[in-house]
């Protein structure tokens, strides 16, 4: 039996025509002899009917925080209905497919709900529906409890449902069908002559993912790697190669910059000495917050300042932390992280220089800058986001 898993995104699945799209694809798997997993996300974006930020929205913060488990039940029908409508449409054109939980697909998680861990994939199940010549529909973005609580496994949870089946059914291949071609130089969104990058490595992908590049969640990108599965990343409504990525060496050694990322909702927070000369808890300021688990980066540590960003989400309880520690902070929010990945800058003198000039020539303001052998980051106000992408891919495409 050879597997492979078809995972398909929100947009993917909004429509009669895209669901068709979909149904192709799967169609076409089938019909080369493999066996297709489909997992599926909850129908389109926000605004459509049952897509999660939609359901989201039936809700508030006060009811959301305090009522974790039943936000995860209201969230898991969105994939629920998609799978089962999906199947309907595998049905219409002669195919036998079965919707699933993602508990009745086995995947057991903890009890933290909103963000549950995945503790163990039981797949007997799963793999009864193809021993009987069915398509396996499963919901994504889900898991059950041992106790039989529904949970969801965090944000872009079916790109991680996908890589997970992937692992545990040791598929051929995982396919991830989205609305642009593959992985790009940047989000074709912004960046109208955005190219698609064909090839790359787990590493790539991951770092990408981990910089806001979308198309793959994080989780699923290290998933993926850990089990060293195949993986490409195409479009739904074409028939383009889409990206490969594979444990290949690095591909993009001949260019400086292979992508620019970015990632929004970014609070840039200067911590003075000036300010908390007389308080000791100016220099544990970092380990709080670290035991408090905020996350930050784009860390600079000066003689009279501490400088990094947090996520705008933190920014309450990264000032009660403080409040507590009686430390005096200045914070700028609405400012975006952008990214530029390439293992091509490695020893290469004058990056820095070109993107501080291209961002200067362009009148953008730099709050802050950071670098690694293969990355380079900037943070600038958001406002300028989009015209600071497009002016960088200019220069490094
Ligand atoms: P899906 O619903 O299929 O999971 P996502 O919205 O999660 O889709 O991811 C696809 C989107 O990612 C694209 O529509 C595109 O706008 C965005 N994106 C951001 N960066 C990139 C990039 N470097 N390459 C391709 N797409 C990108
Ligand atoms: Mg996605």
């Amino acid at each position: 039996m050879k597997i492979i898993i078809q995972k398909f995104g929100g947009t993917s699945l909004s429509s009669k025509e895209s669901r068709q799209k979909a149904v192709e694809k799967i169609v076409f798997i089938k019909n080369k002899g493999y066996s297709p997993v489909v997992v599926v996300s909850a129908m389109g974006r926000k605004g459509d009917y049952y897509s999660t930020d939609t359901l989201l929205s039936f809700l508030n913060d006060e009811f959301i925080k305090n009522n974790k488990k039943a936000v995860d039940l209201l969230l898991n029908t969105g994939e629920i209905i998609s799978s089962v409508i999906m199947c309907k449409e595998l049905y219409e054109v002669g195919i036998s497919a079965m919707p699933m939980t993602g508990g009745q697909a086995g995947i057991i998680t903890d009890n933290c709900f909103g963000n549950a861990k995945v503790l163990t994939v039981k797949t007997n199940n799963i793999l009864e529906i193809i021993n009987c010549g069915k398509v396996p529909v499963v919901s994504g973005f889900q898991g059950e409890t041992e106790t039989g609580d529904y949970t969801t496994i965090g944000r872009g949870g079916s790109d991680t449902t996908a890589a997970i089946l992937g692992a545990v059914l040791k598929a051929e291949k995982i396919e991830i069908y989205t609305d642009v071609d593959g992985i790009m130089t940047a989000d074709p969104k912004i960046v109208k002559d955005a190219t698609l990058i064909e090839q790359m490595s787990y590493d790539e992908l991951f770092n990408l993912a981990a910089l806001g590049a979308k198309v793959i969640h994080q989780k699923a990108a290290k998933i993926a790697a850990d089990s060293k599965i195949p993986l490409t990343i195409k479009n739904t409504f074409n028939y383009g190669t889409g990206t490969s990525v594979s444990n290949s060496k690095e591909i993009y050694c001949d260019k400086l910059i292979t992508a620019i990322t970015h990632i929004d909702n970014r609070v840039q927070i200067s911590i003075f000495y000036e300010d908390n000369k007389l308080n000791n808890n100016y220099f544990e300021v970092l380990n709080e917050l670290s035991i408090n688990d905020i996350s930050i980066d784009l860390i600079n540590v000066f003689t009279d300042r501490k400088i990094f960003t947090i996520d705008q989400m933190e920014l309450k309880k990264l000032d009660l932390i403080l409040k507590d520690l009686n430390l005096k902070y200045n914070y700028r929010d609405n400012c975006s992280k952008i990214s530029l990945i390439g293992s091509g800058m490695r020893g290469i003198p004058g990056v820095m220089a070109k993107i501080l000039k291209t961002l200067k020539d362009e009148k953008i303001e730099i709050l802050q800058t950071s670098d690694s052998h293969t990355t380079i980051w900037c943070l600038i106000p958001s406002e300028y986001t989009v015209s600071a992408i497009i002016a960088l891919h200019n220069v490094f495409n």
